[in-house]
Formats: C-alpha cells, sequence, structure tokens
C-alpha cells in the first residue's frame, strides 16, 4: 500500500529556488523579514523535513500591513481604477497563475503533502477559473435606481438610487487544506470589488500565498493592494482579526477559532464572512447503482486525504446496500496508494502534521476502544505523517466519530430503513456544510433536497464546486457565501442616495 518510489520526479528549478531564497513577506512594496526577526519553520508533510523559514509577523508587522492596505484603498491608482482595468488585471493575475501552475502545484504538494497532479488540475486550475469568473464581475457591480415617496417632501422633485461600493481593507485568514484555492476564494472578490487585501495564510502553508503575492505585483497591482503576513494563527491571526482598521474579515477554518474571529469582528463591526468545518453526510438510496454510489462515496470522503471542510465523512446507507457499499469502500481503501505526493502514482498522501496525525489516529483508537469496528485501515505510519484509508462501522450516532470533524481520510458508515430516518440523521450533528444524495429516484432526490440543513446538496457527485454557485454553511458551518454573485455581495456595502432636485 505505501511506496517510497526509488526516485521523485524532479522539482522545477525555481521552485528549489523559491524555497532556499528563504522567502519573505510582501507588506506595501516591498519584502520584509517580521519587524522582530523571528522565524516560523515550514515542513513537508510527506517527510517530515524542514522545507524553509518565513517570518513570524507579530502586532507590528500587522499593523503595517493594514496601514499599507489602507493607504491602497484610500488615495491611490487602485481606488481611481475603472472596473474595466480592475477585471483585465485581474485577468492578468490568473494568467500569471497559470504560467506559473506547475511550480504552484510543487509548492502546494512540498509544503500540503497532497499530490503535485492533483495541486495542478484542482487546486491551481480551480484557482486560476475562479479569479477568470470573479474578473467579470469588476464590470457588472450594480446598484439600482429607486422610485421614492418621501411624504414629508410633497413637493420636492427626488431622485433615489443604490450605489455598491468596496467594503474597504479586506482581512483573509485561511486554512491549510487548499492554501491556494482558498486564498484565490478571498482574493478574486475582494479584487473584483476594488477592495485591499491583508492575508494571513496557515501556520503550516504559506508558501503559495508568498508566489501569489509575487505574481500580483508582476501583474500589475499598486503596492498594498495584496498583502501577505505570515505568522501563526494566536498571533498574526489575531492581531489581524482584532485590528479597528480592517473593515472585513473573511476566514476559513475550524469553527472554534471562527467563533474566535466572530466575536473579535464584532467588537469593531467589522464586516465577516466564516467558512468553518463540516460533518457532510453522503447518503445512498436503494435504488441508487451501488457500484458508482461506492466509487463516489470513496472519493468523498478519501480526496485531499480527508481534509476536506465538505468532505462526505458519514455514510449512510439504505439497508439492502449497506454490505455492499461499504465492502466496496472498503476494498477501494485497501488499494490506495500511499505516498509523497510528488510521485504522480501516489493516490493519498499524508495528513497536514504531526498533530493532525496523532488527532485523527486518536479518533479511530478511541472508537475501535468503545466497540467500533474498522472495516479497513485504522493504522498510521511514518516517515511523515499518513494514516490509512480507514472506514468504520458499528458506531452510534451519538459517536464522537459521528458527531465531531475529524479532518483525515476516516469514515463511518450507518445503515438505514426509510428516507426519514436518513434525513433525521443527516441532520443530526451541529454542522450544516454539505450533503449528497444517491439515487435513481428524481422525485426522491427533490423532496429531500428541502429538508437537508446544509448550504449544498449535491445528488450522485459530492463536493462538486463551481465558481458560479454560492458555496458556505448552515449552522456552525459558518456565516455567508463565497463564490457566485452571493461574494461579491459580502465584499461590497450598500449606499442609499437621496437627491432633492
Ligand atoms: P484553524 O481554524 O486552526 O486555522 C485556520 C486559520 O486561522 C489559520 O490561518 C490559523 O493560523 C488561523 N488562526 C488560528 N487561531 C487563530 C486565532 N486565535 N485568531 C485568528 N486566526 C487564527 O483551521 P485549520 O486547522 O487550519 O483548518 C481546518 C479547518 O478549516 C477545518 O475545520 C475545515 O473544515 C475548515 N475549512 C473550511 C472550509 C469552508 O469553506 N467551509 C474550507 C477549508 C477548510
Amino acid at each position: 500500500m505505501q511506496a517510497a518510489p526509488a526516485t521523485l520526479p524532479q522539482l522545477l528549478p525555481q521552485t528549489q529556488a523559491f524555497i532556499d531564497r528563504a522567502p519573505t513577506m510582501l507588506i506595501g512594496d516591498a519584502w520584509v523579514h517580521a519587524a522582530s526577526g523571528a522565524t516560523l519553520p515550514v515542513y513537508n508533510p510527506a517527510t517530515g523535513a524542514h522545507l524553509a523559514d518565513v517570518p513570524k509577523s507579530g502586532t507590528e508587522d500587522v499593523n503595517r500591513a493594514v496601514q499599507a492596505a489602507r493607504r491602497a484603498f484610500d488615495d491611490s491608482a487602485w481606488s481611481h481604477m475603472r472596473p474595466r482595468e480592475r477585471q483585465n488585471l485581474l485577468w492578468r493575475f490568473a494568467d500569471l497563475i497559470e504560467r506559473d501552475a506547475q511550480m504552484l502545484a510543487e509548492l502546494e504538494c512540498l509544503n500540503n503533502g497532497k499530490s503535485a497532479v492533483v495541486a495542478r488540475v484542482m487546486d491551481v486550475q480551480l484557482g486560476i477559473d475562479f479569479l477568470r469568473y470573479m474578473a467579470g464581475f469588476a464590470t457588472k457591480i450594480e446598484g439600482s435606481t429607486v422610485e421614492v415617496s418621501a411624504p414629508l417632501m410633497p413637493d420636492a422633485h427626488l431622485h433615489g438610487f443604490t450605489r455598491r461600493e468596496a467594503v474597504g481593507v479586506v482581512g483573509a485568514i485561511v486554512a491549510w487544506n487548499f492554501p491556494l484555492l482558498l486564498a484565490c476564494w478571498k482574493l478574486g472578490p475582494a479584487l473584483a470589488t476594488g477592495c485591499t487585501v491583508v492575508l494571513k495564510p496557515a501556520d503550516e502553508t504559506p508558501l503559495s500565498a508568498l508566489k501569489l503575492a509575487e505574481l500580483a505585483l508582476e501583474a500589475g497591482y499598486p503596492p498594498g493592494v495584496f498583502n501577505v503576513v505570515t505568522g501563526t494563527g494566536a498571533e498574526a491571526g489575531a492581531a489581524l482579526s482584532h485590528h479597528p482598521d480592517v473593515d472585513k474579515l473573511t476566514f476559513t477554518g475550524s469553527t472554534e477559532v471562527g467563533k474566535l474571529i466572530g466575536k473579535a469582528a464584532m467588537e469593531s463591526m467589522t464586516r465577516i464572512t466564516l467558512e468553518l468545518g463540516g460533518k457532510s453526510p453522503t447518503i445512498v438510496l436503494d435504488d441508487a447503482d451501488p457500484v458508482a454510489a461506492a466509487q463516489g462515496a470513496a472519493t468523498a470522503i478519501f480526496f485531499n486525504q480527508g481534509q476536506v471542510c465538505c468532505a462526505g465523512s458519514r455514510l449512510y446507507v439504505q439497508r439492502k446496500h449497506f454490505d455492499n457499499v461499504v465492502g466496496d469502500i472498503a476494498s477501494i481503501a485497501s488499494g490506495m496508494k500511499l505516498g509523497n505526493g510528488l510521485d504522480p502514482a501516489t493516490e493519498m498522501g499524508p495528513l497536514i502534521s504531526l498533530k493532525q496525525q496523532q488527532r485523527v489516529h486518536g479518533y479511530i483508537e478511541r472508537g475501535r476502544a468503545a466497540g467500533a469496528q474498522i472495516a479497513c485501515g485504522g493504522e498510521q505510519f511514518g516517515p511523515g505523517y499518513f494514516v490509512k484509508p480507514t472506514v468504520i462501522v458499528d458506531v452510534e450516532q451519538k459517536s464522537p466519530l459521528v458527531q465531531e470533524e475529524i479532518f483525515g481520510p476516516v469514515l463511518v458508515a450507518i445503515p438505514f430503513d426509510t428516507i426519514d430516518d436518513a434525513l433525521r440523521l443527516a441532520n443530526d450533528t451541529r454542522y450544516g456544510l454539505g450533503a449528497s444524495i444517491w439515487t435513481n429516484n428524481l422525485s426522491a432526490a427533490h423532496r429531500m433536497i428541502p429538508r437537508i440543513r446544509s448550504g449544498s446538496v449535491w445528488v450522485n457527485c459530492h463536493s462538486a464546486l463551481d465558481p458560479a454557485l454560492p458555496f458556505g454553511g448552515y449552522r456552525m458551518s459558518g456565516m455567508g457565501r463565497e463564490m457566485g454573485a452571493a461574494a461579491i455581495e459580502h465584499y461590497t456595502e450598500i449606499k442609499s442616495v437621496l437627491m432633492n432636485v
């Protein structure tokens, strides 16, 4: 199952050079170290080897970055730029990402552990597609004219209209599971609408964000429009989320940290979007094609090592197909090739860190001790932070394995009898990010969709995202939406104007 290939493909020389030169961070037009001189080590999760040291920002660095973003927003070529030019600039930024796509994919692979092949066709390509989709919005931001009555101004000639205006300085804090893609989800609407950005990548995965900043400067963004501060969540993330001069916070990460950021935002009425955790159900009805459903359910949980916010981590199968579907998923899992993401044959890489490996494995061991059966997998191994793809049965709905986000390649499978049972079980966690229904019964799907409490529902597919479809969570999975026109609303304020003419 695990295979260390004799030789891994060579990195592009520019990838190695980027890592070797000890990346600094971009504030305004300057590539800088942290004011304190402190650095944060970055590791390769496939080997545990040290990759690079990046600046470990503190409050002073965050202040400087927010000031640079404020200056760029208030008084610069950027604030006077016409929508068409913002569109062209975002398109050029996407072109440069495409030019350097292989390098970015290699950085994602080295820094996150994911397959470089998958990073190229998924993370990087989806990031490019998303930025191009959002570029089109720059020229389509509209208010409306409003027929007003104003009874206290009976003789006035009135003209009422609304404007949508860029919200201002955006503080963007992202998780480590899709470092580049999550950054693009923030940058796209921010740059399309004319905001400026201070991006704080995850502690573990700062490299692709720094490369993105380099490409943004090359594309021609004025200094201060896009700043990156690297560092820890507790220090740099907290300083950014408490900063009174940030107009909007957009956060992707855990529900626990999301709550802290939400509280901090309320102190200064900072606008906020929270994309948080999930425990998404995959529901297989007895009329579904069981082979296709098993393949789909396996991909839903094992893609990206299970480190996907909307991963199908709970499987509910109508009793007739339960054994078949679970058996097929277990055999898919047992046949997966685990290894270094640089190896094109690798189907599953390591988890992000030793801490995450221990956390995920701890869930499995506690479940086993409580009587759950491990249908396949369950083991961890190194070097690197690997956990074998795991399927768990004989587990109760109230178990932490079913209720809590494990964020690893761990699937819990539970049979059900009726559609009402399936819906009750599917809705029975604190989360509400995504859900999939596997069925050939169109009416059953349509009847179930409104009864599922989640921001996305997929039928005969899972985690299928599109730049045009809003994405976000119900309940503890978050607030607000990314993607689609809904994202633009979150990066703009509405101004009402009434003129007595
Ligand atoms: P995390 O919440 O630990 O960290 C996310 C980011 O927040 C990092 O940049 C981190 O440095 C920063 N941070 C940590 N503590 C902070 C604090 N006190 N103040 C400000 N910032 C702080 O999450 P993670 O472990 O990096 O990522 C995994 C989580 O992200 C999972 O729960 C996953 O479901 C979620 N996620 C959600 C989506 C979505 O769109 N809903 C997408 C991807 C990941």
